[in-house]
């Protein structure tokens, strides 16, 4: 079997090659991302495998099928950049769905940890012999409130590991997981109450229409003064423009963020030569109190492991039996009242 491979890095090639060899398949490595310009270099291939920010739209799926490819490998778990209702009935959408929630999760608390303790400040002062503290003071995680949206495989770890540091948790999820809840320490609530009560906000659900610019001028006008804001999940759950208002009126206190809304042309590149067109990231890039990291937070040795075996398991299934149980839900693709790609 032989698979187009777009937006392909080095830290990709090694797992994918030896799990690809086991299998008898073979990758083409394409260093472009896929979209309507590229897709055609897919042509004479059995399969595409792509990443979370190729374009895989109307245009594309039509040249695929013309291609006669009808199997769309996503190394990933989201699948926002998949134009899936018109992907229906033409090609089937395999993805990751859990490959390191660990990996996840622990970014997002070592971006948090990293923000409220000053540490990126106090690493740049000390390698600069400058041990001064001023202007460092951070505050315990203990006893603060985190309110976490979406509780499915990321979300529950980081709640763990917030439980760990005697964190409280508000959670909110549109499908809450069975016994979670245990009414004192982790509690699911409404949007707007977990809005209100939350130190830090910490976004792990899909990006949908609904789910939005979940974190927007409105949402934060309800939140508490100095609220953090977290987003290790899409870039478009978080209206940027909001956030950097938020940030200079000081009604949030400090946003991490390793996914940005426009993230797809920047992030992953060395863009240090260019100059920055955009504004909005350029500005929060600025703010003392933001921390941005460029979609890193999957990469893990241990989730680049399991990405690559699961890949290859879902093309082998795929290709072997006419199915596999990571297809993505062939009617809705996850957009409607569907959980974990599948519609009940
Ligand atoms: P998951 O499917 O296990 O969990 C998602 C949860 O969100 C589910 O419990 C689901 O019920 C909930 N949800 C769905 N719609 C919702 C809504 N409208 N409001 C609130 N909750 C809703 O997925 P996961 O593995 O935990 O991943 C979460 C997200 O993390 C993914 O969608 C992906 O976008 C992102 N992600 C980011 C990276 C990264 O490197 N930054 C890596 C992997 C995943």
């Amino acid at each position: 079997m032989k698979v187009a491979f777009f937006d392909t890095k080095p830290y990709d090639i090694p797992s994918f090659d030896r799990y690809g060899k086991e299998q008898g398949i073979t990758f083409k490595y394409f260093e472009t991302k896929l979209n309507e310009d590229t897709v055609d270099l897919a042509n004479g291939y059995d399969a595409v495998c792509a990443f979370v920010n190729d374009t895989v739209d109307a245009t594309v799926i039509d040249r695929l099928v013309a291609m006669n490819i009808r199997v769309l490998a996503l190394r990933c778990a989201g699948f926002n950049n998949v134009d899936m209702k018109y992907a229906y009935g033409k090609i089937h959408v395999l993805r990751v769905p859990a490959y390191s929630p660990y990996a996840v999760a622990e970014h997002a608390m070592a971006l948090l940890l990293t923000s409220i303790r000053r540490i990126h400040k106090a690493y740049i002062r000390s390698r600069d012999f400058n041990f001064s503290l001023s202007g460092l003071t951070g505050f315990d995680l203990y006893g603060k409130t985190v309110g976490v949206i979406g509780t499915g495989r990321i979300g529950r770890v980081f709640i763990d590991i917030c439980r760990g540091f005697g964190m409280k948790v508000l959670a909110y999820d549109k499908f809450p997981a069975k016994g979670l809840d245990n009414g004192d320490t982790i509690k699911y609530v409404e949007l707007d109450e977990l809005f209100a009560n939350s130190d830090i906000i910490s976004l792990h659900c899909p990006l949908t229409d609904e789910t939005y610019h979940t974190i927007d001028e409105v949402s934060l006008d309800k939140c508490k003064k100095g609220v953090v804001i977290l987003n290790t999940s899409r870039g478009a759950l978080v209206d940027a423009s909001a956030l950097l208002e938020g940030i200079k009126s000081r009604k949030v206190g400090a946003a991490c963020l390793d996914v940005y809304e426009e993230e797809s042309d920047l992030f992953f590149e060395d863009n240090s030569g260019h100059i920055m067109e955009d504004d909005v990231l350029a500005r929060l890039i600025s703010m003392p109190n933001v921390i941005v990291t460029s979609h890193q937070a999957f990469l893990t040795e241990e989730a680049l492991e399991n990405i690559a075996e699961t890949t290859v398991e879902n093309l082998v299934g795929f290709f072997e039996k006419g199915q596999c149980p990571n297809e993505l839900c062939y009617r809705c693709g996850g957009t409607e009242d569907c959980k974990d790609g599948k519609c009940f």
